[in-house]
């Protein structure tokens, strides 16, 4: 049943086109990783426009599946979240110097920390609008992206202390972000783990007692227990796609985006016909092909041509040449019967046969990429039962 109808002002007619998002699926799967995480809370991490699924409804859902925490990237992301009606623990990460984050501080969002500067900063803006500034610091343990680095972090921590001190922000948490989870027993992931116990050691020394300390995101938080901490920050499991490419984690996990189109044109070509861009692929014997208008613009990458396969009817049918900047062509077989409006579904389920992830093996690449990108271009249709 569909009960809700979300546009993202997509160029492709919904009806030629879309994402369903299984928002039962979604709540199942946090509530699978919850029970496995032995209810340790959790942050539902919803940026991108929840990995391409809606963030304003995976925010809900999240929140009806018992998520303590939110996550998102950028304060404007935060910021949409509030004016939506979320009104629980919700934090972000990434922001420039020209960030405007008055309005951040303003709806009590939890705003990450990696510098003196940033520190600053929003001790300012909290004087301004005479409130207690939430943030969190961040310490960066070899990921070398964001966070205090190791030598910078016992003076943050004590710039912090001064800062509660004279009630311009509260400390409610500390955390890092690991760079390997995806591979198990990956050097740095005892690295991370113990420059994370260092710099915890010193925010204690210096007098700060956050609420939670969280280092794990969705393939730590299954595969490295000691990584757990207070707070497992859960993205892309929660969204039914392993986290560990090619290892199946046990936990039952249900692709939550289906993507679904339909055939706008099918026709027979005979023994020899080059098909597409540069007849990158040639018809050895005859067949029949259908054309799918989605292209590289709609997110379907460029290197699934000759390598990713959709459902139609039920089979499998591989991309044949190039995918175009609007449309696709993948071959039906010799003996289809498959017409014009006839349904593809261009990934989804175990059940509909191909997934995000056999998407993101076809293309060399990672299946956060493939939900993220399609997600984000096309309408989507929030399914629900009940
Ligand atoms: C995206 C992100 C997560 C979630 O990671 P998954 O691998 O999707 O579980 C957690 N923490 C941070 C800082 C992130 O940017």
């Amino acid at each position: 049943m569909i009960d809700g109808y979300q546009s993202c002002r997509s160029r492709v007619d919904p009806a030629t086109a879309s994402a369903i998002i299984d928002l039962d699926a979604f709540e199942c799967n946090i509530a699978r990783l919850r029970a496995h995480l032995n209810e340790l809370p959790i942050m539902v991490v919803v940026k991108a426009d929840g990995y391409g699924h809606g963030a304003v409804d995976c925010a809900r859902a999240a929140r009806n599946a018992g998520a303590e925490w939110l996550g998102v990237a950028t304060p404007v992301e935060a910021v949409r979240l509030r004016e939506a009606g979320d009104s629980g623990p919700l934090l972000c990460w990434l922001y420039g110097p020209e960030t405007e984050l008055a309005p951040a501080v303003d709806a009590d969002i939890d705003i990450t920390v990696h510098s003196a500067e940033q520190l600053s900063t929003i001790a300012a803006v909290a004087a301004t609008l005479e409130k207690t500034a939430r943030v969190q610091l961040k310490i960066d343990t070899g990921l070398s992206r964001n966070g205090a680095p190791a030598d910078r972090w016992p003076e943050l921590c004590l710039l912090a202390r001064e800062a509660v001190d004279t009630g311009a922000v509260t400390v409610t948490g500390i955390w890092s972000h690991l760079a390997a989870a995806d591979q198990p027993g990956h050097p740095s992931l005892a690295a991370q783990q113990a420059a994370f116990a260092d710099a915890l050691q010193h925010a204690e020394t210096a007098g700060l007692s956050p609420a939670v300390r969280h280092l794990a995101n969705s393939a730590a938080a299954i595969t490295l227990p000691s990584a757990r901490y207070d707070l497992a920050r859960l993205g892309i499991a929660c969204y039914g796609i392993e986290p560990v490419a090619g290892i199946a984690s046990g936990i039952a996990l249900e692709p939550v985006m289906t993507v679904r189109s339909q055939l706008v044109a099918v026709k027979k070509i005979t023994a020899g016909s080059g098909v597409s861009y540069e007849h990158a692929w040639i018809a050895d014997s005859d067949t029949v092909v259908g054309l799918v208008p989605l292209g590289y613009a709609d997110g379907i990458p460029w290197s699934a041509g000759n390598s990713a396969e959709v459902t139609v009817g039920g089979r499998r049918c591989p991309i044949r040449g190039r995918v175009c900047m609007d449309q696709f062509v993948v071959d039906l077989g010799p003996e289809a019967v498959d017409a014009v409006g006839d349904e593809v579904i261009v990934f989804g389920t175990d059940a509909d046969g191909v997934t995000a992830s056999d998407w993101a093996e076809a293309c060399a690449t990672i299946g956060y990429e493939i939900v993220a990108r399609i997600g984000s271009l096309l309408t989507k249709r929030i399914h629900r039962s009940g």
